[in-house]
């Protein structure tokens, strides 16, 4: 049967090989952990702890109110010793909270005495406002992306029918495999938490689109879904492995035909996409009352002596892991990614905290680089021929070099994805989606600026 896909985009080296197929290993009891107080796409948190406050683990340190907030929690017990400015996974520097770890350890994995978890909550049984107050209080963000709040996905208008659950199990970018993992050792979990995220939106079909690399799971989440029995329909369909396909527009178009529209959302056409690792984290929240303090992510790259997919409180620094745990190779070391090497953040440090959105740190050598000058466009149309959005890269780009932010409006700057499937087959090495990044960055702080009352 031919699997599904879309059009354009890019096929790329996978360089999953070094981790795919191996188990998670939880982290040894860090020392320490840095705990980012916005982590999520919305309005900014405040810290609501001060320094030398005792703190358990699953204790709220950081909260705000309005709609798309959600709190953050502590991941490990002990004491708030700094709340400082340090730089973040996306390179940029914010308000974070250090924890040093309480004598007895910092524990990971389920729920341990002294935690502050919530009481469980059985989703099936309260009602839609308290299921979406669960998953705000558990500050559940998309675990995949831009850390959007997923109890506003969840919760889309009236006149926004949703007629699809999607579960985005492509993982597409190379070197990562901690959704393939959870996947295959933790599928009832995660089909758990989709069938509490169609419960919560009313919606009786579910699709689980898995990129068909990891054909080998198709069986192991169809079993899944058997055994939990889930009240509505839950299909596993098979894309064709191609970047960038757990892009939420693109996973739409290939599993349901449908084309969200420019500037729109998934709800637009009816459909809800949540990553594989969100989707267990929601189930945990009601099973356990475990707010989203730990994730699942791959370390690995020519640099990293011992790749492999690891279980990380969130704020673990990867560079103060015991080198038994973690071996990187500093000679070697040429660039530190978080997240993937197409869509990822490239950093200056291993002392960046790990987040509820980081899907992986990849520690690249030098023959992993594509490290090439620019030289000047020679006008191929390789960019615009492999642009998933059907954008005109070359043309942005001309309009931002120009200083005309209108036309690079205009051309569709705001439609990009950050995919990087323009740069990667400029043989220009013109640093496109780099300059969207800005761009886009500058057209939110210009958003913001003119949302602002007048004084
Ligand atoms: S313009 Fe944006 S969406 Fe298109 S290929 Fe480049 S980075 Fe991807
Ligand atoms: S791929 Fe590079 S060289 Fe070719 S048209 Fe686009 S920007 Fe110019």
């Amino acid at each position: 049967m031919p699997t599904k896909t879309f059009k354009r985009g890019l096929h790329v080296p996978e360089r999953k090989e070094a981790t795919e197929e191996k188990s998670a290993e939880a982290v040894p009891a860090p020392a320490q952990v840095v705990i980012p107080v916005n982590q999520h796409f919305g309005a900014p948190n405040q810290s609501i702890v001060a320094v030398g406050d005792t703190v358990r683990r699953g204790q709220k340190i950081a909260d705000a109110s309005g709609l798309m907030t959600v709190p953050v929690h502590a991941s490990i017990s002990g004491v708030v010793k700094k709340i400082e400015p340090r730089t973040q996974s996306n390179n940029i520097e914010g308000t974070c909270i250090v924890i040093e770890a309480a004598p007895e350890g910092a524990a990971s994995e389920g729920a341990q005495a002294g935690d502050d978890f919530m009481p469980p909550l059985d989703v099936y049984a309260c009602s839609k406002e308290e299921a979406l107050t669960r998953i705000r209080d558990a500050g559940i963000v998309g675990m995949g992306g831009a850390g959007f709040p997923v109890h506003v996905k969840l919760n889309p208008p009236p006149n926004k029918p949703i007629d699809f659950v999607i579960a985005n199990a492509a993982e597409c970018e190379p070197y990562l495999t901690t959704d393939e993992w959870l996947m295959s050792e933790k599928a009832e979990l995660f089909i758990q938490g989709m069938a509490a995220v169609m419960h919560i939106a009313g919606v009786s079909r579910g699709i689980i689109g898995l990129e068909d690399n990891k054909a080998r799971l198709k069986p192991v989440l169809e079993k899944a879904v058997n055994a939990v029995a889930p009240k509505g329909e839950i299909i596993v369909e098979l894309l064709q492995t191609k970047y960038p396909q757990g892009g939420e527009k693109f996973l739409i178009t290939a599993l349901t035909g449908r084309q969200v529209p420019s500037g729109g959302l998934p709800m637009d056409v009816g459909c809800i996409v949540q990553n594989v690792g969100t989707l267990a984290a929601v189930a945990e929240a009601f099973q356990l009352g475990k707010p989203l303090i730990e994730r699942s992510l791959t370390v690995t790259g020519g640099a990293c002596k011992t790749p492999k997919n690891i279980i990380a409180p969130i704020g673990t620094l990867i560079g103060e892991l015991p080198q038994t745990f973690m071996d990187i190779d500093y000679e070697r070391l040429k660039k530190i990614i978080f997240g993937g090497p197409m869509m990822g953040v490239a950093v200056p440090t291993t002392l960046i905290p790990v987040q509820k959105n980081t899907s992986g740190v990849v520690l690249m050598d030098a023959s992993e680089l594509r490290a090439f000058d620019e030289t000047y466009c020679i006008r191929c149309g390789r960019c615009i021929r492999n642009c998933p959005c059907r954008l005109t890269p070359v043309l942005i780009n001309e309009a931002l070099e120009a200083g005309d932010f209108d036309e690079a409006l205009r051309t569709g700057l705001i439609d990009c994805i950050e995919c990087g499937c323009c740069s990667y087959v400029c043989p220009a090495r013109i640093k496109l989606v780099q300059r969207f990044r800005v761009g886009k960055q500058r057209f939110r702080t210009i958003q913001a600026a003119q949302a602002k009352p007048a004084k």
